[in-house]
């Protein structure tokens, strides 16, 4: 096996401990070292030219002895002395107590010193300079730029830049770069040695420009790769769960409370068209916050079940499977269609008994998170895979639940809008259908942006807001105030805050990660029925929940969140025909975070934020590769490769991403 891959604990200097902490950062095998770039880089200074230096200058400087070098006593010590030149002036070398430099240096030797320039009595000197040997030299010059490593409270900068150096190393012996040297001098890209190499210690900004555009070009390349080997996977099965639209969907269409909008009706279509067709469906269903997806999900599932077929719907959190749950089970009960929950905290008496009914075909349609794509889990007809909110899975999450039947048809579901022509590209051969409507009635969330001086007057606005008979969120970004200082609410604290604060007739109750799957339910349950008012939450209700009654959404330390996110979060009210409101609360005085925070005040179209974010940021990490792991030596004929992702469209997506890349890639070099 390649050594890349070992487990980081095999490294010198890692221990249990250690282990622990690089772990948390995501960093499991050697090789994720070589991905953990650095978030800042800083100057160590270079060599200088004498005619250069400032007064007290800690400065490398190379020249050739000008002089004889002399020795002087006094008292009991000792002084050498000698003149250094380069091309650029000359200057005195003075070195205490070291009588042995004289047998080392002699008139004319070609040295390079380090040490601090001073002008004492008018005369240029360094005082008790360092000789620097040439291989120390080039591995000092190596590190004339020290990167400066993201970290967690558990690691030091000495300990990561270490491990990181460990890694460096194992690579120059291992690593495998796919393509090769004639396909690189075509693109004009760097080898993949020296991008690791550079990445963590550049010589300088254009070195550092080289290294990361081939990363970058990785990681969109690698991502391509993957979807077009999920794509390519499917594509060569033909449609092995051909479907009719049956005819109870109409009715089920026909009692829903609210009429389909446009845009949901065409994309139906285009699944009914997809389930109908010869090959076996990939489609992602892009659609803003509350534009109405669950539906066209929901009715995707009963056509399948009423076609004798079996669905899963994949959702990325529990609280948000447990609502698809609740409600699909009852819209659904009428039609015969038997829907399970399959989640984490299921307990394995549960578990064990939907495993056996799934396989022998008795549910229809299961619920659930990643559970769902455990090893256990084996179909009788998978036909139908929906995964909502994609972005929260990684690529390869997604894959291993295709795996598990014969090719379902897949439906991947986001709210994360990507700007048109990227997810033309980025999702690659996906076809995509863009729910670009809201349903009617919808008013405008209004935004304000407020600092915590303003907390008296929303809980005036809250208590009037829960008197017409209205749910309100708080979003914090902590569970419990932490063990540093940082200033953050809690969402334990903010709630005794706002127990002091609100009548005791409004009922408050809390909603964060830790606590249990049921516990969970059962707040959202009582929040979704007015037994409780106010929700204090962490961000476990940013991703699908549906309350329509709630119309306040108050989001404390808003600099804290992402833009996508704060968007989701918003998108937790205005889901009926109230007026609803969004209140950021933030002191910043970061000016960047602040016109963040005022773009999404003036915005709330998923698209113009997704631009803004990715302008901003770049598309990050949420498409998991690196997470998974990809191994680099698996494309043996990089040939092969070039073929394959060698269009005007990819193209196009490359210059873009190159453009937006990812923010650790995207730093300079502070001086
Ligand atoms: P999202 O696209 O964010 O997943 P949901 O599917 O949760 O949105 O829908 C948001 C709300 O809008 C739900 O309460 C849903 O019942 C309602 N809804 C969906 N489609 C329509 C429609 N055509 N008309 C009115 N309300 C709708
Ligand atoms: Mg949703």
């Amino acid at each position: 096996m390649n050594p890349l891959l070992n487990d980081v604990i095999t490294l010198k200097k890692v221990g249990p401990k250690s282990g622990a902490a690089l772990n948390a950062l995501g960093i499991y095998r050697i090789s994720d070292l070589l991905h953990y770039y650095p978030r800042a880089y800083e100057s160590v200074g270079g060599i200088k030219r004498i005619d250069e230096l400032v007064e007290n200058d800690m400065a490398y400087i190379k020249g050739y002895i000008a002089s004889s070098v002399n020795m002087l006593r006094i008292g009991g010590r000792t002084m050498v002395q000698c003149i250094l030149q380069d091309d650029s002036g000359r200057i005195k070398l003075i070195f205490f107590n070291q009588p042995y430099i004289r047998k080392q240096l002699h008139q004319g030797d070609e040295v390079i010193i380090n040490g601090k320039f001073i002008i004492k009595n008018n005369r240029k000197m360094i005082a008790g300079p360092k000789v620097i040997r040439q291989d120390e030299f080039e591995k000092l010059q190596k590190i004339r730029i020290k990167p400066i490593y993201p970290l967690s409270r558990l690691l030091k900068q000495k300990q990561l830049t270490g491990y990181v150096e460990q890694s460096l190393e194992i690579m120059k012996y291992e690593i495998n770069d796919y393509l090769n040297d004639s396909v690189r001098e075509r693109l004009n890209l760097a080898s993949l040695n020296f991008a690791y190499e550079k990445i963590h210690y550049p010589m300088d900004e254009k070195n550092l420009q080289i290294a990361r555009k081939r990363l970058v070009f990785d990681e969109f390349f690698l991502f391509q790769i993957a979807m077009k080997n999920i794509k390519e996977q499917v594509r060569r099965s033909e449609n092995a769960f051909p479907m009719v639209r049956h005819s109870h969907v109409k009715r089920f269409v026909s009692e829903l409370p609210f009429q389909l909008t446009g845009a949901q009706d065409r994309a139906l279509e285009d699944v009914y068209a997809d389930f109908n067709s010869h090959y076996t469906m990939t489609r992602l269903i892009q659609g803003d916050v509350g534009s109405g997806k669950t539906i066209i999900a929901t009715i995707a599932l009963l056509n399948t079940a009423l076609n004798g077929y079996q669905g899963a719907f994949m959702a990325p959190t529990e609280v948000l499977a447990k609502q698809h749950h609740h409600s699909l089970s009852l819209q659904l009960l009428p039609y015969g269609v038997h829907v399970e929950l399959l989640i984490g905290s299921t307990t394995k008496k549960n578990k064990e008994d939907i495993y056996r009914k799934l396989d022998n075909g008795e549910i229809h349609i299961v619920i659930g998170t990643h559970a769902l794509i455990q090893e256990q889990v084996s179909f009788k007809n998978l036909a139908l895979v929906i995964t909502d909110e994609q972005h929260r899975f990684g690529v390869m999450q997604r894959e291993s639940l295709v795996n598990k039947g014969r090719y379902p048809h897949t439906l991947v579901m986001s709210a994360t809008p990507i700007p048109r022509t990227l997810a033309l590209i980025v999702y690659g051969d996906l076809d995509i259908s863009v729910v670009d409507e809201l349903p009617a009635g919808r008013k405008k969330i209004e935004t304000y942006l407020v600092n915590s001086t303003y907390h008296e007057r929303l809980y005036d606005f809250v208590i009037r807001e829960v008197e017409a008979g209205r749910n309100v969120y708080f979003v914090c970004p902590m569970v419990e105030e932490g063990e540093e200082d940082n200033g953050l609410l809690s969402v334990e604290g903010y709630y005794d805050v706002l127990r002091k604060a609100l009548p005791e007739n409004i009922i408050i109750e809390k909603l964060h990660g830790r606590m249990k799957g049921r516990e969970k339910t059962a707040v959202v349950e009582r929040f979704l029925s007015f037994d409780t008012q106010v929700l204090v939450s962490t961000t476990v209700i940013e991703v699908g929940v549906n309350v329509p009654n709630a119309t306040l959404m108050v989001i404390e330390n808003a600099e804290r969140f992402g833009l996508a996110q704060l968007h989701q979060l918003r998108g937790r009210v205005g889901r009926s025909h109230h007026q609803s409101y969004c209140v950021l609360v933030s002191d910043t005085k970061n000016s960047e975070t602040k016109k963040k925070l005022k773009f999404l005040k003036d915005h709330e179209d998923g698209f113009a934020l997704a631009e803004y974010d990715l302008k901003m940021r770049g598309p990050g990490d949420a498409f998991g590769i690196h997470q998974h792991g990809m191994p680099f030596s698996d494309w043996r004929t990089s040939m092969m490769i070039w073929n394959c992702w060698n269009t005007p469209e990819n193209w196009l997506g490359i210059m873009y991403w190159m453009k937006t890349s990812r923010s650790s890639l995207n730093c300079s070099i502070t001086r």
